[in-house]
């Protein structure tokens, strides 16, 4: 069960990007459904887990649109809603020619599943056998459905994007911690840049009562941090293409391989293919992988190797 943001991005390419009160002809537009909850409910689909998604989209076109994307991809849609006052959630996103982003995100309908929304829905979460968040929604929304999830026993995975302060409380609730190193940092306040300060890092939030911290390094693949020790399970080699949803669908296919009842190490390792996949490919959703090709990338790797 995933819970969390669904956006429409606004993706527009330019040379450069326009100065205050300047007007420029840029190169093209695309829109595309996003949002850091619908990737990582579509990563786990496409693999195929069985996902509901639970979430908040507005009355308006984008919302129409989003929720035919998920119900596309076989995701049960029964506790999207779409009735609040406020438009679906975008990201204006302005790349220009040095591939650099600019991005506002307007959260807008995301924001309207609260705390309330949350404790009517403790039955439906009590019956999931994982629980994906991360942190594009409400604060107090997310809280809430981490002691749900707690108080049940349902595994978390919590995909602290983007990074926000968090009590030791929700941490303790916290089964798989998947911070990037940015994150890492911040949640730790250890500035993290390689193995050794993850690997601090990971033990403070550890100490705050998180389960396990897997902590994502790009190209370098992940490092396992819990109490029996830690790991460094390499990444896989690939041409990047684009890093968008690199983070998204590693944390999708980590719940898909958990709910298959595989060890952690395999879990990562596998994650770490489907990450590598997605950053080979342009976009978001559409970089997300099936299952085959994702076995037949691991092996090709294996014949390599
Ligand atoms: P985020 O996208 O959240 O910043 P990362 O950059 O750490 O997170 O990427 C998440 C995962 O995607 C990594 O753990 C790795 O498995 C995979 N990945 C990311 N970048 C690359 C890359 N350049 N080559 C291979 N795998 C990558």
């Amino acid at each position: 069960m995933v819970i969390g943001s669904l956006n429409m991005d606004m993706v527009v390419r330019t040379q450069r990007a326009p100065e205050a009160g300047e007007t420029l002809f840029g190169q093209d537009f695309a829109l595309s459904p996003g949002g850091k909850g619908a990737n990582q409910a579509v990563a786990a689909a496409r693999l195929g887990a069985e996902v509901t998604m639970i979430g908040s989209v507005g009355r308006d076109g984008f919302g129409s649109e989003l929720l035919e994307i998920m119900r596309g991809e076989g995701i049960n849609t029964e506790y999207l809603t779409q009735s609040g006052n406020l438009g679906t959630g975008v990201a204006s996103i302005v790349v220009d020619g040095e591939g650099e982003n600019r991005i506002i995100v307007v959260p807008g309908a995301n924001l309207e599943l609260g705390v309330t929304d949350i404790q009517a829905l403790e039955t439906v979460i009590a019956g999931a056998d994982m629980i994906v968040m991360q942190l594009e929604t409400d604060l107090a929304m997310c809280e809430e459905a981490a002691r749900i999830a707690g108080k049940h026993q349902i595994p978390l995975i919590l995909n602290p994007a983007p990074a926000r302060e968090l009590s030791n409380e929700m941490l303790s609730h916290v089964t798989y911690l998947t911070p990037n190193e940015t994150e890492a940092g911040i949640l730790s306040g250890v500035e993290v840049s390689g193995m050794e300060s993850a690997e601090q890092a990971a033990r403070i939030l550890l100490q705050k009562g998180v389960q396990n911290v897997i902590i994502t390094l790009g190209s370098k693949g992940a490092l396992i941090v819990n109490g029996d020790g830690s790991g460094h399970v390499h990444g896989f080699p690939v041409k990047a293409v684009d890093t968008v949803a690199a983070g998204d669908s590693f944390n999708g296919a980590l719940a898909y391989q958990l709910t298959s009842g595989k060890p952690l190490a395999a879990a990562v390792r596998f994650a770490n293919a489907v990450g590598a996949l997605a950053v080979g490919r342009q976009g978001a959703i559409p970089s997300l992988p099936k299952l085959a090709e994702v076995e037949r990338f691991i092996k090709e790797a294996e014949e390599e190797a």
